[in-house]
């Protein structure tokens, strides 16, 4: 195997390993796509602390080169897309048969290595068999439409709610697609012009650039009633006291993402309002779900489509977003070609 380890902050570097089937349940897999987002370079750029050595990565799709017994769901060849959140198998949840409420997941590129290698070995509990209709490039997202059905579920929104959404990275538009599609009103609101255009072009109708009116507008579009919903993208860089100001009383606020940078809560409004507030930071089990939605085009990821880089350029693609983190930017998002 031939993979890319953070050893440091700010060091990446190639290394290669020995990659082995390790039991019957397991499969290996040959990656060909990974995406590699700012939520992968967190602990690079020592945003996040974490442990080094590690690989990032927590999208990538591939394909089934061996496995450790015969499966009536995958054989050799099966395209299949990656989870990296597992449950512990451990913990009191996972004991109880309840492993959506594990206590200690193990996530890849943070807790344990991530997909930005040719090969892994994976539980076979781990990999969804992807239809032939859903390609690479929309699949590495399997896991971000997990993420955004967990948002929508723990809110509890209902149809016709008004959604308000802060954060446009392709993950804030994904998760207004699927506000749409379960027929709640989402409002993106973001402070870069591109991604709100981006949403705009992928059918959200509602978007808001932050400055001194975004309140009024927000609230303006609710009819005054402000929001039932609120979710609240980790990494967003909003103003998270305007999230708090335009939830409505007993509304419900979701913290979403991947990585968790320090974020001030107005807690006098939280109480103020009686808000409720819940987090969500993966999408583990709604990875079927989630290829369903992508089988039936229930989401438009086409203005996301990203150029493919090649295996050589990992190293200066990654110290590129350092550079951006550094310099207050965002981070571009890079979508590798693992077969070259
Ligand atoms: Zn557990």
């Amino acid at each position: 195997m031939t993979g890319w380890q953070i050893t440091a902050i700010g060091k990446i570097l190639k290394i290669n390993a020995t990659e082995m089937l390790e039991d019957v349940d397991s499969a290996k897999v040959k990656l060909t796509r990974t995406l590699l987002t700012g939520e992968d370079v967190s602990l690079y750029t020592g945003e996040e602390k974490g442990k080094f050595p590690i690989i990032p990565g927590r999208r990538a799709v591939g394909q089934v080169t061996e496995l450790g017994s015969s499966s009536p769901l995958f054989e050799k060849g099966t395209r299949v897309v990656l989870s990296p959140v597992n449950p512990c198998g451990k913990c009191y949840h996972c004991a109880n048969g309840n492993p959506t409420e594990c206590y200690d997941f193990s996530i890849a590129g943070k807790t344990t290595d991530g997909f930005l290698k040719d090969f892994a070995v994976v539980k076979t509990s781990a990999i969804f068999p992807l239809p032939q209709s859903v390609k690479d490039n929309e699949a590495v997202f399997t896991d971000d439409i997990a993420l955004a059905l967990s948002v929508i579920d723990k809110l509890d929104m209902e149809k016709g709610q008004h959604v308000a959404i802060f954060g446009g990275s392709v993950f804030g538009s994904i998760l207004a697609q699927l506000v749409i599609y379960y027929q709640g009103v989402p409002v993106l609101i973001d402070d870069n012009e591109q991604n709100l255009l981006n949403a705009k072009k992928s059918g959200i109708y509602y978007t808001l650039k932050v400055n001194a009116r975004t309140e009024k507008e927000a609230l303006a579009i609710t009819g005054g009633r402000a929001f039932a919903k609120v979710a609240y993208l980790t990494r967003s860089g909003l103003s998270a006291d305007l999230a708090f100001r335009l939830a409505a009383p007993s509304g419900r606020i979701a913290f979403a993402g991947y990585s968790f940078p320090n974020v001030k809560i107005p807690f006098p409004i939280a109480l103020g309002k009686q808000l409720t507030t819940v987090s969500v930071t993966n999408g583990y089990g709604n990875y079927e779900p989630a290829i369903n939605i992508l089988a039936n085009k229930a989401v438009d990821l086409s203005v996301y489509t990203l150029p493919l880089t090649k295996m050589d350029d990992i190293e200066t693609s990654v110290g590129k977003m350092a550079e951006c983190y550094k310099n207050k930017q965002p981070l571009p998002d890079f979508m590798f070609n693992m077969l070259s």
